[in-house]
């Protein structure tokens, strides 16, 4: 098992324990850091007064939302935890 391998699964063991799945499918978002840009990333809000296209975090949303302070990261670190969910 490659290094890599050993991180995905801690982070899937995490993700059981502090999300409602150890596999969400992740979106970015707008966190508190008062940045213009999308600097986080959430599990997708399922609710349907949620429009998909709104990126803020709301009482509705599932949890985690994961500071990455930098949209560079939080695009980056959504499509990585994506592609890690069909490796499940
Ligand atoms: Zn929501």
């Amino acid at each position: 098992m490659s290094l890599l391998d050993v991180y995905r699964k801690d982070a899937r063991d995490l993700l059981a324990v502090i999300a409602s799945s150890a596999a969400p499918e992740w979106r970015v978002c707008f966190t508190e850091d008062g940045s213009e840009e999308p600097t986080g990333i959430a599990p997708v809000c399922a609710d349907d007064e949620h429009d998909p296209d709104d990126g803020s975090v709301y009482n509705c949303c599932p949890a985690p939302a994961i500071e990455c302070f930098s949209s560079t990261f939080a695009d980056y670190l959504a499509a990585l935890l994506n592609s890690d969910r069909s490796q499940s």
